[in-house]
């Protein structure tokens, strides 16, 4: 008794010419999702990609989740293989989903004949099946509106397919094929969050975390990580570079009006980021922020931030409330994870009385007493480079 997942590619389908590399980098993401599974072998054909597990023994429910979670999928199923055989279809249909039957009220058949050497015609193999499901199942009733199973069977080139109810998918398109951005991830419920909202737009991920020890400690950095290890089930493969940052707010501390203290630290990190994006390729830095959140949040403070860069800043959270944001974390599983009560860079030195309108040539005025150039050289200098390759689960799975 064979049994595959069937991926249906949803907005990919919109991609014209470019559709079949979208499914190639669409197939990739899918085997680096589930190669520590086992073999599976992948198939195209008809905006559907076939999955077929190579020996017996396969998780396939640890298959369909993680399969839930790739982006660029609209929907799925887990389908049982028949020959292409009227008789084995009953046998299979039977098998594969009796249970379900045997406890819902109604039903419904649907088919779909892709291979029209196929000897019956779609309506008839409905009528037909559902005559079979009737006589051995004499409680149920056809219900052709809502039915509460769903008896779908797909005639295809290679064999028939039967499958229930379609599951939804990630959505989205998959990471990769919108190219590369620089996340600014702090240890904070936003940033992880806008990193998953930009990855389901395509994107593939670079961390960049600052850090200023010893007022942040190697729990805190170990925090970002974790959050990372978390993104990657939606997320994928991705890198962390965390920048040393102390010097930086020690002399902004020293030397720049306190009010203006995180404005300016903002700065330098997009200026770091912008550096760093540019040289691993990355055409976009992403940021957690939101309007209104904190001070160095207001449109005044944005401005101010902005103009340091040449990169577009996609803020995908910049409208949430931090109750719809909260929604995402939990969604994702990050959300535990954030609220572990570590010190960010940003938490240190913070001003008692931070300016929410800052004006930029007093901004600028502040910066000309620190060697931007110098400090900024110093922290790229110290970058430490962590490979995010390990998913962590709620319950330890890998
Ligand atoms: P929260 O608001 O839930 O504490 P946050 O991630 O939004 O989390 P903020 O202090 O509001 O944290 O910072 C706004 C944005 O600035 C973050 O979303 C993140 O993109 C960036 N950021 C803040 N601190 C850091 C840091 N230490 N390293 C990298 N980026 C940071
Ligand atoms: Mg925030």
């Amino acid at each position: 008794m064979k049994e595959i997942i069937l991926i249906k590619t949803g907005e990919i389908a919109l991609k014209g010419l470019n559709k079949s590399s979208f499914e190639d980098v669409l197939v990739k993401n899918i085997k680096w999702r589930l190669h520590s599974l086992g073999p599976f072998k992948f198939r195209k054909a008809q905006s559907t990609i076939y999955c077929e597990p190579q020996s017996d023994d396969m998780d396939l429910d640890e298959a369909c989740r993680r399969v839930s979670h790739v982006f660029g999928i609209a929907a799925f199923s887990r389908a049982r293989v028949a020959a292409k055989d009227f008789e084995d279809i009953c046998a299979q249909a039977l098998d594969f989903l009796g249970e379900e039957l045997e406890y819902a009220d109604t039903f419904k058949v649907e088919a779909k004949r892709a291979d029209k050497s196929f000897p019956m015609k779609s309506p008839e193999i409905c009528r037909e099946l559902g005559g079979r499901i009737l006589e051995q199942y004499h409680h149920l009733k056809v219900d052709v509106e809502q039915p509460d199973v769903l008896v779908m069977v797909e005639i295809r080139e290679t064999a028939a397919y039967i499958h229930g109810k379609q599951l939804p998918g990630a959505g989205g398109i998959p990471i990769g094929t919108s190219g590369k951005a620089a996340i600014l991830i702090s240890g904070g419920i936003d940033s992880p969050v806008a990193g998953y909202m930009m990855a389901k737009r395509g994107l593939e991920l670079t961390g960049v975390h600052f850090a200023s020890p010893p007022y942040t400690s190697e729990r805190a950095k170990r925090k970002v990580i974790a959050l990372m290890e978390k993104m990657a089930e939606y997320c994928g493969r991705m890198k962390l570079f965390v920048v040393p940052f102390t010097e930086i707010q020690e002399q902004i501390r020293d030397r720049c009006p306190e009010e203006l203290f995180t404005i300016i630290m903002r700065r330098f990190m997009m200026r770091i980021a912008d550096q760093l994006a540019r040289k691993q390729d990355c055409g976009a830095l992403i940021t957690g922020e939101s309007v209104g959140q904190v001070a160095s949040q207001t449109v005044k403070a944005i401005a101010c931030t902005d103009i340091v860069t040449d990169l577009p800043v996609f803020r995908p959270v910049i409208g949430m409330d931090k109750r719809e944001i909260i929604a995402i974390a939990n969604e994702i599983d990050t959300f535990e994870t954030s609220i572990l009560p570590y010190e960010d860079c940003c938490t240190v030195f913070t001003p008692k009385h931070p300016r929410t309108r800052p004006r930029l040539d007093l901004v600028e005025a502040a910066e000309q007493t620190l060697d931007v150039d110098g400090l900024i050289a110093g922290a790229v200098a110290g970058i430490e480079l962590v490979e995010i390759k390990k998913i962590r689960l709620v319950d330890g799975k890998r």
